[in-house]
């Protein structure tokens, strides 16, 4: 279980590296889109522009030559505005935005020259660069596209990575809460060191079985047991053996037991064992069984131990303390007559 929750939280960790990576590049990839969408805009509005001037220019009004001259002008604002931009001076296109530029400072000088000296070669030559810059733009705004539609592609990708991740990320925190929370109810109801129920788990336990006695009435014995001279083993052989003694005589006991017999520590060395549907006789016999088991057993380090045993049967009436009151009479009673015995109460 451990091991299983320690793979989860690796794959965790995984999975929340792939999502900064993705976030990362989901967010590098929206600003090139964004850069490329404001290249096609720039570079269509330039486009256009150009076409407007020629157009006016060609005409050889007054009127127009000054749309013309405020045409210039905010086209010169719009070169200068996009040449300061990040996608312009990354130069990656197969037409540069400074080559475009160029062509712009070379077609006002020919709008200038036709101005001057309306000729039919002079004429010719702005129709040729504005047919020049038309393609160079129509080249960039078709680059661009390209590029775009590629880094969309990659974009729609990450993002599924991203929502996958999210989405792994979540069932696991689900699976993980889950998980802690059936750990901290085990924590709660069973004693650390030898992972039997404890004494709040048993009291609960016992609270239902009384309660549902009067309804559905039934046998129920309670068997509590100490380990006989147990701060002996400890002074002995030392605390570390002693844990030791506990959690092999737990094993002993509960193999000795039926699954529907409720078994708790209740105490440092004391242990109770809750047996439904067993009478006197019965309970008698498992606590024979149990000492007799233990009594036979070796134990690690610390050799031969013992336990003594205090037996006492539900009557009507009883309430928790009441049961626990005798037994431990009982349990009392078999070490003052010499321990490694049961005595009933
Ligand atoms: P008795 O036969 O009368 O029961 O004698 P005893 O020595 O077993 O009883 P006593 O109450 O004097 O000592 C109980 C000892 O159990 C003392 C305590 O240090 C030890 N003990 C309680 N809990 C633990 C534990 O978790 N681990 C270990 N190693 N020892 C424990
Ligand atoms: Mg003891
Ligand atoms: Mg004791």
């Amino acid at each position: 279980m451990r091991n299983k929750s320690n793979f989860l939280v690796i794959i965790s960790v995984i999975l929340m590296i792939s999502l900064c990576f993705s976030s990362f590049f989901i967010f590098l990839l929206a600003n090139h889109i964004y850069n490329d969408a404001s290249m096609i805009n720039g570079t269509g509005l330039i486009r256009g522009s150009i076409q407007r001037i020629v157009k006016l220019e060609l005409s050889q009004s007054k009127e127009n030559n000054i749309k013309s001259d405020q045409q210039i002008q905010s086209t010169d604002d719009l070169i200068k505005q996009l040449k300061a931009s990040k996608w312009a001076k990354a130069g990656k296109y197969t037409i540069s935005f400074d080559q475009l530029s160029n062509s712009w400072t070379e077609i006002k000088i020919l709008i200038a020259d036709h101005r001057q000296n309306p000729i039919l070669s002079n004429k010719q030559a702005v129709m040729d660069k504005s047919e020049i810059i038309w393609r160079e733009s129509n080249i960039m705004v078709d680059n661009a596209q390209f590029e775009s539609e590629k880094k969309v592609s990659s974009f729609n990708s990450l993002l599924s990575l991203f929502l996958v991740n999210i989405f792994l990320i979540i069932v696991i925190i689900i699976f993980l809460r889950s998980y802690v929370q059936k750990n901290l109810e085990i924590a709660a109801n069973h004693d650390p060191l030898t992972k039997i129920y404890n004494r709040a788990f048993l009291y609960g336990f016992l609270n239902k079985i009384l309660k549902d006695m009067d309804r559905y009435p039934k046998d129920l014995s309670i068997i509590t047991f100490d380990i006989d001279h147990f701060k002996k083993v400890n002074d002995t052989f030392g605390h570390g053996t002693g844990d030791l003694v506990l959690k092999e005589l737990v094993k002993i006991i509960s193999d000795s037991i039926r699954s529907s017999d409720v078994f708790a520590r209740i105490g440092g060395e004391e242990f109770l064992i809750a047996a439904s549907n067993t009478d006197l006789q019965g309970a008698m016999t498992l606590s024979e069984n149990i000492r007799s088991r233990v009594d036979q057993n070796k134990f690690t380090e610390a050799g031969h131990i013992t336990i003594s045993l205090g037996v006492t049967i539900y009557k009507k009436g009883d309430t928790i303390d009441d049961l626990f009151k005798r037994s431990d009479v009982a349990l009392y009673k078999a070490k003052s007559n010499g321990r490694n015995r049961t005595e009933f109460e």
